[in-house]
């Protein structure tokens, strides 16, 4: 990169939600800087789906094609690396970099993404995005009437049952503790022919990713050639909290119809502050955020 250290949006994460809104901002001949770590959620999932004129497509290609068509725009510069702290100033923010590069802007937008907490399952960390999935939009498609497992419990479980038995009826749920389900969503599960297990799971026999068996404590097996689980997550970036912004009950950042957080001059888009974790969602905050960045900075100085 250049040695520009001023700017005047600074994105932090530049994955398809800051990529995106790199492109907005570019294109509206403001001066950006994308700060990024380089490593998105689905890093380990071999094929991406869902999203339009990129189905099937490796992940990183998806986002390597928008870095190339991004750098094409001269008012957009790149810094590779990780965003370690960030104050409020007078003037806007001051950033600072893992190599103690200080860059400034008056606006900021977290493009940052979540971090999947993987539970402590030996193979799961393995099978992750590979066999192991989060979501049937993404890759229901994939695995469809193929043998698969369900592991969640309670009201969470029956209701992701209810969804995944739209892509296969070779069904089981795992609670992996004992059932919490109530007596009529057993009777339903049971109408349908899908065996609710509540052994505890020792460990995932997989090869390369793609998951056999879940084994049980108690030595038992089931056969399943995909499992879907519903992983609790954390902010991957601690800085919007750091600098004030407010979460939501379920861990998002809190953001207005305009992707603006509580704090102002700071933005949020993509899976940090959108339920429906996907590529194309991501895109789609991300290109807004940068028109409403750009429409807040237009109405500063035409005042
Ligand atoms: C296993 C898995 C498989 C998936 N498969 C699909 C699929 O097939 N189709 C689909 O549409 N969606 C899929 N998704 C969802 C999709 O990957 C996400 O919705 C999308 O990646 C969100 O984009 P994002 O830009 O918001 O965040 P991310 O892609 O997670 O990127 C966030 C970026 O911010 C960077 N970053 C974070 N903190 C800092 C910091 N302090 N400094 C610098 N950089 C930082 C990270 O390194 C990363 O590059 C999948 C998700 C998972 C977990």
């Amino acid at each position: 990169m250049k040695d520009q250290k001023h700017f005047e949006v600074i994105i932090i994460g530049g994955s398809y939600s800051g990529l995106s809104a790199a492109m907005s901002l570019g294109r509206s001949l403001r001066q950006v800087l994308v700060i990024d770590s380089g490593l998105p959620c689905n890093r380990q999932t071999p094929h991406s789906h869902n999203f339009i004129t990129h189905d099937g497509e490796v992940p990183a290609v998806i986002s390597a094609k928008a870095k190339i068509q991004v750098d094409l725009y001269d008012t957009v510069q790149f810094y590779n690396g990780l965003a370690i702290s960030a104050i409020k100033t007078e003037s806007g923010f001051e950033v600072n970099t893992e190599s103690r590069f200080l860059f400034t802007a008056k606006k900021i937008l977290f493009a940052t993404g979540v971090r999947d907490l993987i539970p402590n399952i030996p193979g799961f960390a393995e099978c992750w995005g590979i066999s192991v999935l989060h979501c049937p939009y993404c890759h229901g498609y994939e695995v469809k009437a193929e043998k698969t497992a369900i592991i969640a419990n309670g009201e969470i479980g029956f209701e992701f049952v209810k969804m995944i038995s739209n892509w296969t009826k070779e069904l089981k749920l795992v609670t992996n503790e004992k059932s919490t389900l109530t007596s009529e969503q057993t009777k339903i599960l049971q109408k349908h022919n899908i065996e609710i297990v509540g052994d505890e799971i020792d460990s995932f026999f997989h090869e390369n990713g793609k998951i056999q068996n879940i084994i049980f404590k108690n030595k038992s097996k089931i056969e399943v050639k995909a499992i879907y689980a519903r992983l609790p997550f954390e902010q991957h970036c601690p800085l919007p909290e750091a600098l004030g912004c407010e979460l939501t009950e379920t861990g998002l950042i809190k953001v207005d119809m305009m992707q603006k957080t509580n704090i102002d001059g700071i933005y949020a888009s993509g899976d940090n502050s959108i339920q429906a974790r996907s590529v194309a969602m991501a895109v789609s905050s991300g290109s807004f955020a940068g028109a409403s960045i750009n429409k807040t900075l237009i109405d500063e100085s035409f005042a």
